[in-house]
């Protein structure tokens, strides 16, 4: 059986799965530099064996599902660093990567490599905003790349428009391959919303489910939102939707300069992290894994300590 047809099935009986933590804060707490322009891309081809051994550690703590270093690798934020003309190239770079990680580290243990797309915008900025077409052209690029590359399904990350999200499903989905979508949410005067720092426009997780389902999205999930946020928006999330759900967050106590780099991080051991994710499994979040700030030592604490499946 392939391993996706076998996560697949592991998800219907109602399995929990660990995914992998964060790697561009990863690269940056192992004192790797990390571009200010491109974010944790840029690493691809300037440090290649520190995002291989970063999925190694990640597999070797527990993780299943390994998440491709390719979050911040679409045409148009590589156009702000001059290498628009290599996108393909390096979107397959980061696949490669990973497959390599678990050839090395899975040691036959079936391991899951997520192609990853994002809806970062260029130097974070979200008042850059695509039309629909730009944006499905852009996501058609890479998610054309992560399949040719190899990988098992396509995770489109850190959404905080539906407009990006409607876009990155349809891309992903004529790929054929399972697309998982992924929100950024936060609170604004007691109701939750699509936003990073603050919310970005009025799009509650309802309409953001809603406005990708004619994708035959696999799963959804809360992620890169603060701890105490996801749990609210899990189980808001399992009221919209009947495919699995999963969380990972992060663990950013507030920025100290320029975005994307200088984030003051929380200081959450791994049981400390172990004690939000139980409580995610409890609201019926399935695929549970780490955002920026999350360490391979908090994989492990998840992989030893969360139940081995959901309440039914
Ligand atoms: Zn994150």
């Amino acid at each position: 059986m392939r391993a996706i047809d076998s996560l697949q099935s592991r998800l219907k009986a109602g399995e929990v799965i660990i995914m992998d933590g964060g790697t561009g804060s990863e690269l940056h707490r192992r004192g790797l530099p990390v571009s200010d322009k491109i974010w944790s891309g840029e690493a691809l081809f300037s440090q290649p064996d520190a995002i291989r051994e970063i999925h190694e550690d990640y597999i070797k703590a527990g993780a299943e599902i390994v998440i491709t270093n390719t979050f911040s690798t679409g045409r148009h934020i590589l156009e702000v660093a001059g290498l628009g003309d290599r996108t393909v190239e390096i979107i397959k770079l980061g696949v490669k990567l990973a497959r390599e990680a678990r050839d090395k580290a899975a040691t036959g243990k079936p391991v899951i490599i997520a192609g990853s797309m994002s809806g970062y915008s260029p130097l974070l900025d979200p008042t850059v905003t695509p039309s629909y077409e730009a944006a499905l052209t852009d996501y058609r690029e890479q998610s054309k790349a992560l399949a040719e590359g190899g990988v098992d399904l396509i995770v489109v990350e850190m959404l905080i428009r539906t407009l990006d999200a409607r876009a990155a499903a349809e891309a992903a989905a004529e790929t054929g391959l399972p697309v998982w979508i992924g929100y950024s949410v936060v609170e604004d005067k007691g109701k939750l919303y699509l936003g990073l720092r603050r919310k970005h426009i009025n799009e509650s997780i309802r309409y953001a489910v809603e406005a990708v389902s004619s994708a035959g999205v696999s799963a959804f999930f809360i992620m890169h939102s603060s701890l105490e946020i996801t749990a609210p928006g899990l189980r808001e999330l399992r009221q919209c939707t009947d495919v699995p759900i999963g969380a990972y967050a992060h663990t950013i106590s507030h920025y100290l300069g320029p975005l994307p780099r200088d984030m003051a991080w929380r200081d959450l051991s791994p049981e400390g992290y172990l004690g939000y994710a139980r409580g995610w499994v409890r609201d019926g979040g399935q695929i549970i894994g780490g955002c920026c700030g999350t360490t391979p030592e908090h994989i492990r604490a998840l992989k030893t300590g969360l139940p081995d499946r959901i309440e039914a």
